[in-house]
Formats: structure tokens, sequence, C-alpha cells
């Protein structure tokens, strides 16, 4: 299920998990790289990693909270899983808002072609947290931990140095319209986010959603594209526009198409309420 990217990494992008997977084959043993969204997939791929080298699974390193990222956690409940504290944070809350066990039965009566896949779900919080915004596993591991914020604010880069690999996890969609509709999403702090990457350099990208790049131009182009909607906005709210009127001009300007067109109004609107936010903090 696992496609080679180099010589000791593994990415899974084929949409079965729904957020991407990733493998770093270390020293010390396998890294997983997000847990997908069903514990149905991530017992296959358990299975899967304890296959690649010699079988050691070190543990699991988490991109940001989002279920389709982390409810695989449970397969490796016996394993160190690691993460920022704002994922830890978000994470918790969710527990209480949108993973309660109600919001979880309604959403299964909805989507009821998933109960199978979700089956025994037990939500797991991470139980090595991190607190700095740089984080090594190990004095001996290549593997960086940068926490950059932008599609949430936990969102954190792995970076296998060895290799020159990145896992950006949904800090970057490639080839689709990005979700920034989360609570603690920001344009300004994404912006950063993808000038870290720029920085990086990395040969390969492992996406959150999309296809293994090799180059660095979805970055380039994600990055234009959030500035060039900042940019608009704020013209426009200093100018006192209505907010309809703003979110109409932001959503003018092109890119990618969304999953769905509230998906991307979604985006919009918490462009537009961090955009406005900071512009009134400066006014005063
Ligand atoms: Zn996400």
């Amino acid at each position: 299920m696992f496609e080679k990217v180099t010589e000791n990494t593994y990415a899974h992008t084929k949409g079965e998990t729904i957020g991407n997977v990733g493998v770093i084959a270390s020293e010390t043993g396998n890294f997983l790289i997000d847990t997908s969204m069903f514990p149905k997939v991530a017992r296959k791929i358990r299975i899967e990693i304890e296959r690649i080298k010699k079988g050691k699974v070190a543990g699991a390193i988490l991109t940001h909270y989002h279920a389709d990222h982390t409810w695989g956690a449970m397969v490796f409940k016996d394993k160190p899983l690691h993460a920022h504290e704002f994922v830890h944070k978000n994470m918790k809350r969710s527990l209480a808002e949108s993973w309660s066990q109600d919001a979880i039965e309604s959403y299964l009566a909805a989507n009821p072609e998933r109960k199978e896949m979700l089956e025994g779900l037990e939500i797991i919080l991470p139980n090595s947290v991190f607190k700095t915004r740089e984080y090594r596993l190990s004095e001996d591991e290549t593997i960086m931990l940068i926490r950059v914020g932008g599609h949430t604010d936990g969102s954190t880069l792995i970076f296998y140095e060895e290799e020159n690999v990145l896992f950006a996890g949904d800090d970057l969609f490639a080839g689709i319209y990005p979700w920034g509709g989360d609570q603690t999403a920001s344009p300004y702090a994404w912006i950063n986010a993808l000038d870290a990457i720029l920085e990086l350099k990395p040969k390969y990208i492992v996406p959150g959603h999309g296809p293994v790049q090799d180059n660095l131009k979805e970055v380039e182009h994600l990055k234009s594209y959030l500035k060039n909607v900042v940019a608009t906005a704020e013209t426009l709210a200093m100018e006192n526009t209505t907010k309809e009127k703003v979110i109409e001009e932001m959503d003018k300007i092109g890119f990618h198409s969304p999953k769905s067109e509230e998906f991307k109004q979604a985006t919009l609107h918490r462009f537009y309420e961090v955009i406005s936010e900071k512009l009134s903090t400066q006014k005063e």
C-alpha cells in the first residue's frame, strides 16, 4: 500500500486513509506520520510497516489534530505518540465538542458507509508532547518536528534531514483547494509555514492530501494565492467594504478547485475573520 519516496521514506497518498500517511524508517525504527482516519485502515498500515526494514515500530508522529490524520492512532497506542502541545489541546477540546459520543453517533447516522471503517473507535491523545517550535525526536535522530501553524495552530512540519524529505501535513494540499476553515487556522501563519518549507528546500514533499511532490511549485503556488487573498482582503477591509463584498472579491482570486463550494466558503470566512481581527487590533 505504501509507495517508496526515497531509500528510507514511504507515503500512502491514494485516499483510502483520507489524510495521507508517511513512514520514516530510521536507525531507531519505523516512525509513522499521521495515522489515517479509520482504525480498520490503520490495522492494515501497522502490518505493512512491520514489514519495512527490521519491522520495529518506533512510534507515530502527528502533523495536526484533524480526525482524518489522528483517529487511527488507537492501533499504535502501545507506542509513543508524538505531537505538539497545541495538537494535544485541540484534540482534547474536540473530544468535548465535535468528537463527543453523541456527535460521533450522529456523524455515523449521516454517513452509515463509514460505520464499519470506524468500528470500535477509541480516540487516543498524544503521550509524548513537545512545547518548543523545533523538536528533535532524539539526539541521534535526524527527524525534526517544526511547529509552524497555518492550517491549524498546532500544524507541524516533519523533516527527515538525512534524505531531504518533508512531510507537510495539511499545510500543503497538492492540486486541490486547501481546507482553511478550522477555528485555529490563520492565513498569516500559513504563509510563514510555506516560507519555512521553502527555506528547508526539501527534495520531496509528502502533502497532507494529494500526490508526493518532487519540486516546490505547489508550495510557491499556494503561497502566492494566500498572499493575494490577504492583500485583497486587507485593502478592501481598510476601505470599510462590507464583509460580504470582501469575501466575494477574495472568492474571485483564481486557484485549484475546492472539494465543494461550502469547503471554500468556510475557508474564506475564517480567513476574513483573522484578517479583520488583525486590522482592528492595529487600529487600537
Ligand atoms: Zn487537516
